[in-house]
C-alpha cells in the first residue's frame, strides 16, 4: 500500500564517540522540578510526585539550527534542561531499574509561549500551545550515562548572547532523575527513543529575533538556537 502523503522523519540526536544515532520517539516534560524556578513562577512546590506535560516529537529540533520566532506570542521564554534518554524499555521500575534503562543524557531547551501558558493555567485548561510550539524542543548531542557518570552538583545554564540568564545544580532537581523516570512509568510503558526534559531553574525570560542561545551542562555537549524573524 503506497501513503497518500509523507510525514516529517523523526528527528535523531547525535550520540558523543558513537557512529549510531539516538531516533527520538516521544517527548515527556516535567514541570516545576527546581524550588527557585517554582518560585519565580507564584507557585509552590509538590515534592510528593513531579507532573507532567508533552511534546509532540514534530517539535524537536537539533542543536545549531535557527528556528523563526513563533507565531500567536509575543512572550517567547527559554527553559533549559538536563535531558534524560531512555534505551530500554521501562514499566513500573523501581528507581534501581529505572537507572538500567537510561541510555544518556543530553541538554535541551524547553522553548515556551509564556503568555499562553499563563492564559492557559488562568483558565484552567491544558498548556499545550504554550508548551508544544513548533520548534521548541531543542535537543543538544548525547552523552551515555557511564560516561556522564553519577548525575550530581554539575552545573547547568543558559546564556543570551554570550550573557549568563540561567544557572543552577542538577542537584538542586527536586525530584532527581530515578524519582522520575520511576514514577513516569507507572504511567507509560517508557521505551528506546522516549526523553525526559527535566525541568528548568530559575532565570527563564524572553527572547527576541536574532538571539543566540546557548544551554550548558558540565560534562556534556551544549545546545544551541538561533532565534530567527517571526514567522
Ligand atoms: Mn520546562
Amino acid at each position: 500500500m503506497l501513503d497518500l502523503f509523507d510525514l516529517p522523519a523523526l528527528p535523531r540526536l547525535p550520540v558523543a564517540g558513537r557512529a549510531e544515532t539516538f531516533p527520538v520517539g516521544r517527548v515527556f516534560c516535567v514541570g516545576r522540578n527546581y524550588a527557585a524556578h517554582a518560585a519565580e513562577m507564584g507557585n509552590e512546590v509538590d515534592r510528593e510526585a513531579p507532573f507532567y506535560f508533552t511534546k509532540s516529537a514534530f517539535s524537536v529540533v537539533s542543536s545549531g539550527q535557527t528556528v523563526p520566532y513563533p507565531p500567536g506570542t509575543s512572550d517567547y521564554h527559554h527553559e533549559v534542561e538536563f535531558v534524560v534518554a531512555i534505551g530500554t524499555p521501562a514499566f513500573r521500575v523501581d528507581r534501581d531499574a529505572a537507572a538500567d534503562a537510561i541510555f544518556g543524557y543530553g541538554c535541551g531547551l524547553d522553548m515556551t509561549r509564556r503568555d499562553l501558558q499563563a492564559a492557559a493555567k488562568a483558565a484552567r485548561r491544558p498548556w499545550d500551545l504554550g508548551k508544544d510550539v513548533e520548534g521548541s524542543a531543542v535537543l543538544g548531542p548525547l552523552t551515555s550515562a557511564a560516561a556522564f557518570g553519577p548525575v550530581g552538583p554539575q552545573a547547568i545554564r543558559l546564556t543570551v548572547d554570550g550573557e549568563v540568564r540561567q544557572t543552577g545544580r542538577l542537584s538542586d532537581m527536586i525530584h532527581d532523575v530515578g524519582a522520575i523516570v520511576s514514577d513516569l512509568s507507572r504511567f507509560y510503558r517508557l521505551r528506546p527513543g522516549d526523553v525526559i526534559m527535566t525541568g528548568t531553574p530559575a532565570g527563564v525570560g524572553p527572547v527576541q529575533p536574532g538571539d543566540v542561545l546557548e544551554g550548558s551542562i558540565e560534562g556534556l555537549s551544549p545546545v544551541t538556537l538561533t532565534i530567527g524573524p517571526a514567522a
